[in-house]
């Protein structure tokens, strides 16, 4: 009986193997099809000075528009990209085409602004990432202070190699953030020793600020933190004004989420650049 059992299960568990596999392959190839028909769009959200007002950045994020299911999350497919080593293409047009629109928009006399792309790690650890980057930079003409990268904590597992290649990055001049800090589990004794610029807390702890006195305390914490290391820091995930307020109050330097804006098409992000109030430059300490 067990025997039997054990075949039975094994035969499921093939037959499961099979589906996932085929699933895969499906999906794989409808990627590779959707890059060449270019399928793959990118979305704009706006990243706002907490006490100017100004837009001063905005964070590419990709979208796939397919011809049947409608825009797919990169939740829902970024993973499998990643798996597949398809993100190499497609993290490459991600860099060239979000640098392509920043560039025109300075050139149509916007006020200029950064924009932040989304690095995997199995992009970070190519070997050419820093060529990429220096050729999209030179043939899209934008400057490199206009450019950042997000990486997450899992590209810095290797210490030493992560270091290596963000001293390369930053020779071009262009900025590093840590997305999604606080999920990982970076030790603070190596964030001291990367050449970064700002860290993006992550939004599941923003997400309960006002209620839960321990996302409070975290969120404070990592806000005194970055003033006493020099560098920057934005809220992800911003919902409420009074989530603002909290963040404000504690010296937050930047916001990104839904109660500023949703990620947009470039088109909706225009508009809402033309109509959008820019201050005048606030001088420190005013
Ligand atoms: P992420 O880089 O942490 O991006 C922030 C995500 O939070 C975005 O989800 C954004 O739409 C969402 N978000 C922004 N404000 C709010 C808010 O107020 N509330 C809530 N609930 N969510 C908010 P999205 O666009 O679905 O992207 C999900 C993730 O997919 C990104 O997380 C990033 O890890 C990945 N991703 C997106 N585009 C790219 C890309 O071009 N390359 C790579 N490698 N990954 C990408
Ligand atoms: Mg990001
Ligand atoms: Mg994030
Ligand atoms: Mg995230």
């Amino acid at each position: 009986l067990a025997k039997e059992k054990g075949k039975n299960n094994y035969q499921v568990f093939n037959t499961e193997m099979k589906t996932i596999s085929l699933k895969r392959l499906t999906m794989e190839n409808e990627l590779r099809k959707a890059i060449l028909q270019n399928e793959l769009i990118l979305h704009y959200q706006p990243q706002m000075d907490i006490i100017s007002g100004n837009i001063v950045g905005f964070e590419a994020l990709i979208r796939w528009s397919h011809p049947e299911k409608g825009m797919i999350s990169p939740m829902d497919f970024i993973p499998f990209a990643e798996e597949s080593g398809l993100i190499v293409p497609i993290g490459e047009w991600v860099l060239q085409e979000a640098c392509r629109q920043n560039k025109l928009w300075q050139e149509q006399g916007y006020p200029h602004m950064t924009v932040s792309v989304n690095i995997s790690t199995r992009q970070f650890l190519q070997p050419n990432l820093c060529a990429q980057v220096a050729d999209v930079l030179k043939s899209t003409g934008l400057d490199s202070s206009y450019l950042e990268l997000e990486i997450t904590e899992s590209s810095t597992m290797d210490v030493d190699y992560a270091i290596g290649v963000l001293l390369e990055l930053k020779e071009l001049g262009i900025k590093i953030s840590i997305d999604d800090f606080g999920t990982g589990y970076s030790s603070l004794s190596y964030l001291k020793r990367f050449p970064i610029d700002k860290l993006k807390i992550d939004q599941s702890f923003v997400r309960d600020i006002m209620t839960d006195p321990n996302d409070a305390a975290i969120v404070a914490s990592i806000i005194a933190m970055t003033r006493h290391m020099n560098l920057k820091v934005i809220a992800e995930g911003v919902e409420t004004e009074e989530q603002l307020g909290f963040l404000h109050l504690n010296n937050c330097n930047e916001i990104q989420g839904y109660f500023f804006s949703r990620p947009l098409p470039a088109e909706q992000l225009e508009m809402m650049l033309q109509h959008h109030q820019q201050a005048a430059p606030t001088q420190q300490g005013d």
